[in-house]
């Protein structure tokens, strides 16, 4: 049986210099198939550890198992590694040397020896899964510091790994970009890629993470739940941490109105619900449409017709989740309004007695559907959802 951790930290140390440490004797565990985020202040050793976690670095002492193997420094087990594990770094321009887009793209599948076929598949598909095919033969010094962002995180994709490790990935994006970026791991995790990203950014830690781990001056200091991290203020005022909004508003519940403090309400959407009791005014419903299905049955009229909603209002109530109905939106064969944030807005409007219908790749269903019944669990209300096929 494979071992519950896909990576883990034996008493790691390291230093740069020879004299002080940047790592001081790290424990840790990575759970398996989980998005684990990784919190702590500038210099704490963050890009370090990120480092020995694929081998470019090596511990002075201690060791780094992956899949509960001691990791092998020999070129072999190296590129082995790398199969599995991938890092983006923090500076996408400590990751692209090739001259265009596609070359970079391509260096790590050619450096395993895949056929040119498999090659060139890899890099349409990662291309595609960061929406950068159009900019694929351009010259990689005219990219825009978000479209090398982008192509370093294609360069890591196109490796297919196991493990994803994201070094700061949503620091200087856009509001945009950082959403689907969010999305696209939430995507890739769907499809059972371990998912690690460090961040300062404090409610993605609260909202999104599963595990959380805090490092500060090269040591360990709290490894668990976002929610359990928020309620050690002691700590937390030490690393100059402001716990989320809606974590504080239901503490404040709690502690005021004797509200119980679980379960945590972690979005805007489970939030509200537990702060206000919403009146519907009517049965709303939460559409559902894969788009890989897509055809010319459900252009906007016919979902119009079928919905019995009028045709100028289905562009204001739609919205895209997924790689795949983000890239329809791109090309052109879709016109929504919600280009980002769609899922979470369109669960707030069904529950809400509003209609909203969400364009998705069918490999993301069943995800919708699990964050609906944990939606529905949570704030114990009941969403309806329909799912609209071709004939
Ligand atoms: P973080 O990613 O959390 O900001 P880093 O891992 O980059 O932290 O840095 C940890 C410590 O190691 C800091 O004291 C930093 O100055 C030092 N450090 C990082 N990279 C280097 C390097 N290439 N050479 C020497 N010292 C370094
Ligand atoms: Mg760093």
């Amino acid at each position: 049986m494979p071992s519950q951790n896909i990576l883990s930290a034996r008493n790691i140390c390291f230093s740069y210099d020879g004299s002080s440490k940047a790592l001081k004797n790290v424990m840790l565990d990575v759970p398996r198939g989980k998005k684990t985020v990784f919190l702590g202040p500038n210099g704490s050793g963050k890009s370090t550890l990120f480092l020995h976690f694929n081998g470019i670095l090596k511990p002075d002492s201690g060791k780094i198992l992956f899949d509960g193997k001691r990791l092998g420094y020999d070129q072999s087990s190296l590129v082995r590694l790398r199969e599995n594990i991938a890092v983006v770094f923090q500076n996408p321009d400590d990751q692209i040397f090739s001259a265009n887009v596609e070359e970079d793209i391509a260096f790590g599948p050619l450096n395993l020896c895949l056929p040119k076929e498999e090659v060139d598949a890899r890099v349409d598909e990662a291309l595609s899964l960061v929406g950068l095919t159009k900019l694929r033969k351009r010259p990689t010094q005219q990219l825009s510091f978000g479209q090398r962002k982008r192509v370093a995180l294609a360069g890591a994709l196109a490796m297919k790994p196991k493990v994803l490790i994201m070094d700061e990935p949503t620091a200087g994006l856009d509001t945009e970009m950082v959403h689907e970026l969010l999305e696209l791991a939430d995507e890739l995790n769907h499809l059972g890629i371990t998912i690690i990203m460090s961040t300062h950014d404090v409610e993605t830690a609260y909202e999104w993470a599963d595990e959380v781990r805090v490092i500060s001056d090269g040591k360990i200091l709290f490894a668990g739940k976002p929610e359990l991290l928020f309620t050690q203020s002691e700590l937390l005022h030490k690393l100059g941490i402001i716990p989320p909004i809606a974590f504080l508003l239901n503490e404040q519940m709690n502690k005021s109105n004797g509200e119980p403090i679980k379960p945590y309400p972690k979005s805007f959407l489970e939030l509200s619900h537990k702060l206000f009791a919403h009146k519907k005014a009517k049965d709303g419903c939460f559409n559902v449409i894969c788009v890989n299905k897509l055809d010319n049955s459900l252009e906007p009229n016919v979902i119009a017709r079928m919905l019995k909603i009028n045709l100028k209002e289905i562009h204001k109530i739609s919205g895209v989740y997924g790689t795949l109905a983000r890239r329809l939106l791109n090309e052109g064969k879709l016109d929504v309004h919600y280009r980002f944030h769609a899922l979470e807005h369109g669960l707030f409007q069904a529950s809400i007695g509003e209609e909203f219908i969400l364009f998705t790749d069918s490999s993301l269903c069943t995800l919708v559907e699990t964050k609906i019944k944990k939606l529905e669990r949570t704030n114990g209300m009941s969403i309806k959802i329909r799912h609209l096929h071709t004939k």
